[in-house]
């Protein structure tokens, strides 16, 4: 034994004992396990199905929470009655942002456990006076949301989704081209044939932002005389089917998603493949870890926001007070009193995950990424320890502190887990919500799983991954 030691066997006790090893997630997995993995894999592309707008969203996060014993924060405290630890419950802020919480034994300025993800995903928006005619066509005029490749969107199969109100304050929903015999909306593009002029151009300004234009119709008004033909019979129909008018457009918000469900993809299934996991893979995952999280020492938050994709801003993004008011709020019901101090405290003491997805290494377009820093698909949630661009510019950057405790709580709960970085350094990059988290003073860390194509309309997961997601939010909720 000794000798086999000291010679060609000493490579390998150090490497065993010093190197950091990067596991495939899902020979890790027991076969009940990966069981386990799968049947979350098929709730999830439920939650996906069901959920492909904010508003989506919250609706499905507040129906799961409810079945799960959770009650309004209003309810729950009618008639000036006190939280008490182990008590559930929510706030929702304008139908779009969502925050449950469990109240903790531990006092809340000592110290809280906050996951924050983002339930908004990058899409089109029907303008404020979409509707018009062209060549015999009725047609919708679209502002796109967020970061998108502009040709992912044509010829593609969409969906509208989201709601109208009316003067009155009557909403209307409308969900039209998810079930299988609905009619989908489609943006035209342009044949080979004569594309020789737009295939010229660079593939960012091929398909102009005012080229969104969603094809809804055809049939004109049987009245010849009449002008815009088809535009009315358009609108005709709205009034019939939605009791809508074409001035109701204008406080409307109509969102053209993806029409096409979440599927398994892989002649394996590991994957799944579906628009929005960007960021709804955190917020499905971070609810389920709410939903197994009893008793906490801690108090633990997970909150679902608005308006990531397009800068936090906005009175349901990150960067409104919503958070902070509900934190006041709920200290306010837990001592029956309110002082600002405990609030700041409870902010600024705070431990938080900012659930994001992380980008894959996809070995088509390796170039973009360090190979030594790049996450894989497969290999467990992604740490990323700061975002930004450039020389780390408007990054939030977690402190060394910080990861070695989330890396404990990760090790001890056997998560694999593996770090990453958004591309090279100097190739682009991004940022999350993480940095309007840290304003308050609170330790924040970027930390989700890896996907493929993202902000593409089949954004893809590993099951694998999508599992271990939602071990380790659990495990830091319980930590
Ligand atoms: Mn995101
Ligand atoms: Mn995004």
């Amino acid at each position: 034994m000794e000798k086999e030691n000291k010679s060609g066997e000493r490579w390998k006790r150090l490497k065993e004992e010093l190197e950091f090893k990067k596991s495939a997630v899902w020979p890790e997995l027991s076969h009940p396990e990966r069981e386990e993995a799968s049947r979350f894999a098929e709730e999830y592309k439920e939650f996906l199905n069901k959920a492909k707008t904010e508003r989506e969203a919250v609706r499905e996060l507040v129906a799961m929470a409810e079945t799960n014993g959770f009650v309004s924060l209003d309810q729950m405290t009618a008639k000036g009655r006190k939280l008490r630890p182990g008590n559930k419950v929510y706030a929702v802020n304008r139908e779009k942002n969502l925050a449950l919480i469990i109240i903790g034994k531990e006092p809340m300025w000592r110290s809280m456990n906050v996951i924050g993800s983002h339930i908004d995903s990058p899409r089109l928006d029907l303008k404020p006076m979409p509707l018009y005619e062209s060549q015999g066509l009725g047609l919708l005029k679209t502002h796109y949301y967020g970061g998108i490749k502009k040709y992912h969107w044509l010829s593609y199969p969409l969906a509208m989704h989201g709601l109208v109100v009316k003067q009155n304050g009557e909403k209307v929903d409308i969900r039209i081209g998810d079930k299988e015999n609905d009619p989908v909306f489609v943006i035209t593009d342009l044949l080979p044939h004569l594309a020789k002029e737009q295939l010229k151009k660079k593939l960012g300004e091929a398909v102009s932002g005012e080229a969104l234009n969603i094809l809804a119709g055809t049939l004109p008004l049987e009245e010849k005389e009449a002008p815009e033909r088809v535009k009315l019979a358009i609108l005709e129909l709205l009034k019939l089917k939605y009791g809508i008018i074409e001035e109701d457009l204008t406080s409307a918000e109509l969102e053209l998603v993806p029409a096409t469900p979440a599927r398994d993809i892989g002649f394996d299934r590991s994957l799944v493949g579906a628009y929005g996991q960007d960021d709804r893979i955190c917020a499905y995952t971070s609810l389920r870890a709410v939903l197994e999280c009893s008793n906490p020492a801690r108090t633990a938050v997970a909150l679902f926001v608005d308006k990531e994709e397009t800068g936090s801003t906005g009175n349901t993004g990150m960067r409104s007070r919503f958070f902070e008011n509900t934190i006041a709020e709920l200290l306010y019901f837990v001592t029956g009193d309110y002082d600002e101090i405990y609030c700041r405290k409870a902010l600024a003491n705070g431990r938080a995950l900012s659930a994001d997805v992380s980008a894959a290494v996809d070995p088509t377009w390796e170039d973009v990424h360090d190979k030594y820093n790049a996450a894989r698909v497969g290999y467990g949630i992604v740490m990323t320890k700061y975002t930004g661009s450039g020389g780390k510019y408007s990054t939030s950057e977690a402190g060394a502190e910080f990861v070695a405790d989330i890396r404990k709580v990760f090790n001890e709960n056997k998560i694999i887990w593996q770090t990453g970085e958004l591309g090279k350094v100097d190739q682009g990059g991004g940022g999350t919500i993480a940095q309007f988290m840290a304003r308050y003073g609170m330790d924040v860390l970027d930390c989700g799983p890896a996907v493929l194509s993202m902000h593409s309309p089949v954004e893809i997961a590993h099951k694998g991954d999508i599992y271990m997601s939602f071990k380790a939010y659990r495990a830091f909720l319980n930590s």
